[in-house]
């Protein structure tokens, strides 16, 4: 199925916005302590509101937890929770990342689901941590328990260790040396196909959007997604620069895609709090959430 037609975000129209100063603005792609962020719902809220944001999607890996504490935080402010997820997903070696928005995120199928990925999860720590004691790394799979608190564990978490107890000078480092997708302690994480993370996400009436096109570097899988139901794109995020935005422009329009937005906060986990330094227009919300109610019409 191909969708080269309905719902584009024109361009122009995003890049007029924003030079026009645009007055209501939001960030799509936000992190919290229920995966591997280091700020709470609360203090994600706090910033976002402080920062004049008019809506912020909460989109924690493979966990919605943190969806009920920010919407309520936010009531106050008068600020939007967009709820959302992102799932792992993995193909040919390749880690997918899948965001969800406007998700049925009480469906009692889909939270079981996420209790065995975060099961899934568990173990891999305790893999990585046996790999690293192999390579003469004593890392206690205690201690990344313990800096994760309750959600989904992760990488960044014992990258978070591995730094704290001086095995290496940088979060970044952790990742090069031991923890990287190509380095040599890194195990792989789940059987999820991309085809099943878009699967779930339309089937809880919510909008798939490939997450950071850039860091999954394979421009010629996305129209396949597109074919399993993709619906967009995360053109603005805090790692692309101006060329790599433009190309993701290009191929949002080429392919009928939604182009979305967001800074990937992870609080201090990235080294900067990134939040306010992707500011995507509102409309774009507008557009989710109609295609949202499209793919939920066509369910019932
Ligand atoms: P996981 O879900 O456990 O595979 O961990 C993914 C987390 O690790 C995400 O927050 C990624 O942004 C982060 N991550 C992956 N590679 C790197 C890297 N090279 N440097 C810093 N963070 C990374
Ligand atoms: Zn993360
Ligand atoms: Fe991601
Ligand atoms: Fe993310």
């Amino acid at each position: 199925m191909q969708r080269k037609d309905n719902n584009i975000i024109n361009k122009e129209s995003i890049k007029s916005k924003v030079s026009n100063g645009v007055k209501k603005f939001v960030d799509l792609h936000v992190h919290t302590r229920h995966s591997d962020s280091t700020l709470t719902p609360e203090e994600v809220v706090d910033l976002a509101h402080e920062k004049g944001f008019s809506a912020i999607a909460i989109t924690d890996h493979d966990c919605i937890d943190g969806i009920t504490p920010s919407i309520e935080r936010a009531r106050a402010y008068g600020l939007e929770i967009v709820a959302g997820v992102e799932l792992t997903a993995e193909d040919d070696n390749l880690e997918v990342h899948i965001l969800g928005y406007f998700i049925d995120w009480k469906a009692e199928w889909f939270a079981k689901k996420l209790v065995e990925i975060r099961n899934t999860r568990v173990k891999r720590i305790y893999e990585m941590t046996a790999k690293l004691k192999d390579a003469g790394i004593d890392v206690d799979p205690k201690k990344v328990f313990e800096v994760s608190g309750p959600g989904s564990v992760g990488r960044l978490h014992l990258a978070i260790v591995l730094y704290n107890e001086g095995y290496t000078s940088s979060i970044r480092e952790a990742f090069r040396k031991y923890i990287g997708n190509n380095s040599p302690c890194y195990v792989k994480k789940f059987k999820l196909t991309p085809e099943e993370a878009i699967d779930m996400i339309l089937r809880l009436g919510g909008v798939p959007v490939l997450a950071h096109p850039r860091v999954l570097a394979k421009d010629n899988l996305i129209p396949t997604l597109v074919e399993k139901g993709l619906r967009g794109i995360e053109v603005y995020h805090t790692e692309h620069p101006n060329n790599v935005t433009l190309h993701y422009e290009n191929l949002a329009l080429e392919q009928g895609l939604l182009m979305t937005g967001g800074s990937d906060c992870h609080g201090m986990g990235k080294g900067d709090i990134f939040i306010g330094k992707i500011k995507v227009p509102y409309d774009v919300v507008e557009d989710l959430r109609k295609e949202a109610e499209k793919i939920r019409m066509t369910q019932t």
